[in-house]
């Protein structure tokens, strides 16, 4: 039997339409579920093996994009929302009732991915959103219980749909981290 990843890829991945422009996240209340707008296609989508990121039921991993904030609106019952943990670098709004985090803001002007908004584009009923294009933070899906002795099983099942397991970020967002950094420090000239 494949080792479930996510719903989202466990068939396959699907790939982004290219004039796509966004969609509404929807949480899973029945009653008076909350909605927030995004009014672009999503970059960096992924999946994520973190114990901070939703993931939905049984799932090993969360599927998460960024998009840019300011096409990031709450359309309805946004007094359900609470964030999760006001000390954490990304604060994640999720549903008070149901607990799906509906989107992760960065208020650190100073953080390389400032100005980024974190989404699940799966609470959405729009289809078109960008691809996951890697796997993140694989080893520790074992901190929320995953069996250590699989970890082979489910990086191949990863590397199987294309979506290559990383233990921390991909390359390119790790340089990105790291060159933010050094152009903070002043170790390279901005
Ligand atoms: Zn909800
Ligand atoms: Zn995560």
């Amino acid at each position: 039997m494949a080792i479930s990843i996510h719903p989202s890829v466990d068939n396959g991945i699907k790939q982004g339409a290219k004039d796509f422009a966004g969609g509404t996240l929807v949480c899973k209340c029945t009653d008076r579920p909350v909605k927030v707008s995004i009014k672009a296609q999503t970059a960096h989508n992924h999946v994520c093996g973190c114990t901070k990121c939703w993931k939905p039921k049984g799932a090993l991993f969360s599927m998460v994009a960024v998009v840019a904030k300011d096409k990031v609106a709450v359309i309805e019952n946004g007094d359900k929302l609470k964030v999760v943990d006001p000390a954490a670098t990304i604060q994640r709004h999720a549903c008070k009732v149901c607990g799906v985090h509906m989107y992760g803001r960065i208020e650190n002007t100073k953080h390389a991915f400032y100005g980024l908004d974190f989404v699940h584009s799966e609470l959405s009923k729009e289809s078109g959103w960008s691809a996951p294009e890697f796997a993140a933070f694989v080893s520790s899906i074992i901190e929320s219980g995953a069996d250590p002795k699989n970890m082979g099983a489910v990086r191949s099942r990863l590397k199987e749909l294309g979506l290559e397991p990383y233990d921390c970020l991909s390359p390119p967002l790790m340089d990105a981290l790291a060159t933010h950094a050094a152009k903070l420090s002043g170790v390279l000239k901005a």
